[in-house]
């Protein structure tokens, strides 16, 4: 039988939200840890996939100042071992969409040289834009 964490009716909302933009229901992760053993981009992030769920399943808005939920490459080897089906890609989504909304740019194209502006693939550039500003 799957246990459920009790959350401060404070950080409700911020759960309900991430929950509602994800799909994914949050509280039925046990923090096993399977989900960090199987990124391989764990150690480019500040905080692990698994705290990532622990955060928010907390309700703990501070999840969005780490650098985690951009690192993520939405591979999916998370999600295909996790043992309670959940998808932490959509997780990290829907927190980046979260911090856009709050007309956030993780990347600045004027801080971009000019001579990586022409080089860099475009369609990498328009996908990054889309994914990475508000
Ligand atoms: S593998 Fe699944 S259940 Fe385990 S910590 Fe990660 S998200 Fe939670
Ligand atoms: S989808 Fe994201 S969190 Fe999951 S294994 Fe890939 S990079 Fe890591």
């Amino acid at each position: 039988m799957i246990k459920r964490v009790k959350i401060k009716s404070s950080n409700r909302d911020f759960l309900k939200k991430v929950e509602t933009l994800s799909g994914e229901d949050i509280t039925v992760c046990d923090r096993c840890g399977v989900c960090t053993g199987s990124c391989p981009l764990t150690i480019e992030m500040e905080i692990s996939p698994s705290n990532i769920m622990k955060m928010v399943q907390l309700g703990q808005e501070d999840v969005m100042d780490y650098n985690s939920m951009w690192v993520c490459s939405t591979c999916n080897y998370c999600t295909a071992r996790c043992p309670r089906g959940l998808d932490v890609s959509k997780v990290a989504e829907a927190l980046r969409q979260i911090k856009l909304r709050q007309s956030f740019d993780k990347i600045n194209i004027d801080k971009i040289p000019k001579e990586e502006l022409r080089e860099l693939p475009q369609i990498a550039l328009i996908g990054a834009f889309r994914r990475l500003t508000s």
